[in-house]
């Protein structure tokens, strides 16, 4: 048989470019296409349906049955009309994949058949709950779980090669009405925002009825051939390569980042794009990323509900698309030891439905304060509440990028910029001296306006080391993992936001009560959050050890695995939070984080199980035969006759090749005692951090030794792709 590794290159090296479906056509001409926009609703729903879903999107109002009725029809018209012969719920359970089940129109009549879609099955399903995590809740209430129709995210249409399937946007939750996935408290994470920012927004503009969240995700990603792909079990079952020694050329050179993008990949991304455009997704930039092979989409911003069911959408898509161009994307955090991993940058924002995005410097100093009062309250509430964002992004993938010395530490810290910087000291300055009325009359000095979109648009003022940072008119929380749904940051994110606000509000009309006029009342308390949040907020290298010790003494966590850094979500001041305000019940929140301690002890169980695969049918197998081959060499050169010095270098490679080969083995041992502890512990958290204590570690044990191996076996028989095939061939 031929070694799978030369067959895989050999495949790769005479791939053909596949050209893209639709390349040339005006994106206007088929932008949504695949989506039940309002347009299409005007066309194919009753006056009475089309009012009431309206409604229902914009102000979350309830539609009666009858009228589902009619929407359902109408649905199906369009669904039909463009070719979609069945339907599925569509939701996002905790796996963090997206769910689907599919069901046909047509139900028998007669010696025939109609189509049929009623009210009934537009709002309400009920899949087989039991194949999807609910940390328990299912089994301490009821088995069934249902999925209901979420007005809100428009209807769309999935095509998957020639089929098509209308695809209903829906909320997943348990029969007792406990939600099961990221959309429904996203949605009141949602609610509690715009509730929480409206009065505060009114005290300077009473025109604004709404407030929204904003989220502009950037998606990094890497993309390998597929032959490669199927050769590499650790990237097939775990998404990264559990061995691997580094190329001789990693990204040491730095010359890929905005590169040109190699052909095969571009005629992907052009596939992938229009693809993404036929269903609303708006994305606009494409480029190489700083690792060989990886690269990144970004679209424009959107309402934060729509922006995740697009980006859930979108990595859907690149696995679909991908497989067309005979590639695979990899969206796992670190697929490849020592070059960068993939984050998803968050550009989050709140704006209003007057068109004002609350963290855009204003033009007056009237609209400044109303600035300053969103700015400061954002950095306040992350001071208050960095752990949950740090919890919020912990996954097994993400703790190999966070402090890993190129992705954000796992220090939550906010970067403001040096503009910034000197306007709070400055705003602290003048309040202290209580000249209130000097700031915010028209002789104002904080000319923000002006300043900003200098300053902080402009690259040099932008810190790339730290987690959070201002850039000019939003934060960007860069510490998301690449395979993450952002839901999971943007609930803590508009949740930590919006009890920040009310406590504001409250503040403000305490002083206000007290005597104090409101601009006045305003600007004392914004001094104190100022000073409240100093802590965190940090402009150097995010990166250094002497950030690390620095961060310490200001108390702030670094926790850098998973199992501890979820624990941040069940402590009394988390639990108060999201239960105080609706976004979780108390019962919600343990389940939910009993499924991430979980999914982190499955990711593990699996990435054990696999490496101990690769290590003993691949590695050491190799190994051996080449042990074997020496090992002829050297007998041979001593019947010759040849002095026994001349064999040395053999010896010597194949001292070590035993040595290394014996490490593995007992590494291998010692992991499966490891697991099998990890397995008993008494609780899903103790047990998870077993598994990262105890069993992890090994890993890296084993791996050194195989990665030496890599370096000592003849290249000929080595089975496995290595780095240099995966991330440069294409
Ligand atoms: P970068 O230099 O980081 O690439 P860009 O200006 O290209 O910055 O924006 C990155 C992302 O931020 C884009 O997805 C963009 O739509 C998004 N973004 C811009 N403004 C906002 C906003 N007000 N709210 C949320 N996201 C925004
Ligand atoms: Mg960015």
């Amino acid at each position: 048989m031929t070694n799978p590794r030369k067959r895989a290159v050999e495949t790769v090296v005479n791939r053909e470019v596949i050209a893209p479906k639709h390349a040339g056509n005006k994106v206007s001409d088929y932008y949504a296409s695949n989506v039940f926009t309002e347009t299409a609703m005007r066309e194919y729903l009753a006056e009475d349906a089309f009012k009431a879903v309206r409604e229902a999107m914009r102000s979350g109002k309830k539609i009666s049955r009858e009228i589902a009725d009619s929407v359902a029809a109408g649905m199906k018209s369009w669904a039909m009309a463009n070719g979609a012969h069945s339907y599925t719920h569509w939701f996002q359970p905790l796996t963090g994949l997206t769910a689907e089940k599919h069901d046909m129109f047509f139900t028998p009549k007669g010696d025939g058949a109609i189509e049929v879609f009623g009210g009934d099955a537009l709002v309400q399903q009920e899949p087989d709950a039991s194949s999807f995590p609910s940390g328990g809740i299912r089994a301490t209430f009821e088995a069934r779980g249902y999925t209901a129709w979420d007005p809100g995210s428009p209807a769309f249409i999935m095509e998957i090669g020639d089929g098509k399937t209308l695809c209903i946007p829906t909320i997943f939750i348990s029969y007792t009405g406990e939600t099961l996935d990221f959309k429904a408290p996203l949605l009141k994470s949602s609610a509690f925002l715009e509730q929480a920012a409206l009065p505060v927004v009114h005290m300077f503009d009473k025109e604004v009825t709404r407030v929204t969240a904003t989220l502009g995700w950037e998606q990094e990603y890497f993309v390998i051939d597929e032959a490669l792909f199927y050769s590499r079990p650790d990237l097939m079952f775990t998404g990264r390569t559990l061995l691997g020694e580094s190329p001789a050329k990693g990204q040491q050179l730095e010359d890929h980042y905005f590169g040109t993008i190699p052909e095969r990949v571009y005629a992907f991304m052009l596939d992938l794009e229009t693809e993404a455009h036929k269903l609303g997704i708006p994305i606009r930039t494409r480029h190489n990323e700083v690792a060989p092979s990886q690269f990144e989409c970004a679209p424009m911003f959107e309402e934060v509900s729509i922006a995740v069911d697009h980006n859930q959408l979108l990595m859907d898509l690149m696995e679909r698309v991908a497989r067309r161009h005979k590639l695979r994307v990899l969206l796992h955090e670190k697929p490849f030891a020592g070059i960068n991993g993939s984050g998803k940058h968050n550009n989050w924002s709140m704006s209003t439905d007057t068109g004002k995005n609350l963290l855009s410097p204003g033009k007056t100093p009237k609209t400044n304060l109303l600035f300053l009062t969103f700015f400061v309250n954002v950095i306040k509430s992350v001071s208050e509440h960095a752990d949950l964002l740090r919890a919020a992004i912990a996954s097994a993938n993400n703790d190999h990028r966070l402090g890993a010395n190129e992705a954000p530490p796992a220090i939550i810290s906010a970067f403001i910029g040096s503009y910034m910087t000197n306007v709070l000291d400055e705003v602290e300055k003048r309040v202290s001296k209580g000249k209130y009325d000097e700031l915010t009359n028209a002789n104002l000095k904080l000319d923000i306006h002006n300043k900003i979109p200098d300053v902080m648009l402009d690259n040099t003022d932008r810190n790339r080391t730290s987690p959070f940072a201002f850039t000019g008119n939003k934060f960007e929380f860069r510490a998301v993992g690449s395979s993450a749904n952002c839901a999971q940051s943007m609930i803590v994110m508009n949740t930590i936001m919006s009890n920040q606000l009310v406590n504001f509000k409250n503040s403000v009309d305490k002083l206000v009560k007290d005597g104090e006029s409101k601009e006045g009342a305003i600007m004392r308390v914004i001094r104190q959050y100022i000073s409240d949040a100093k802590p965190i907020l940090f402009e150097g290298d995010g990166y250094s050890d002497a950030w690390a010790k620095e961060a310490k003494r200001r108390g702030l966590n670094n926790v850098k695995t998973t199992p501890y850094a979820l624990d941040f979500f069940l402590t009394k001041k988390a639990k108060e939070l999201f239960v105080k305000n609706g976004i979780y019940t108390e019962r919600e929140l343990e389940a939910r984080v009993e499924v991430l301690y979980h999914s982190y002890i499955l990711k593990i169980e699996i990435e054990a199980k696999v490496l101990k695969e690769l290590v003993v049918n691949n590695v050491i197998p190799v190994s051996i035969d080449y042990m074997n081959k020496l090992i002829t060499n050297i007998k041979g050169l001593k019947e010759v006759g040849i002095v026994a010095s001349a064999s040395k270098s053999q010896k010597d490679t194949l001292a070590k090749i035993a040595n290394h080969v014996n490490a593995i083995s007992d590494g291998v041992v010692k992991l499966e005692v490891a697991l099998e502890q990890a397995h008993k512990a008494k609780t899903t958290s103790l047990s998870a951090k077993a598994y990262c204590d105890k069993v992890k570690p090994l890993f890296d044990v084993i791996r050194d030794n195989a990665d030496s191996l890599e370096s000592l076996v003849d290249d000929a028989t080595w089975t496995l792709p290595k780095y240099r095939e995966m991330l440069f061939i294409r």
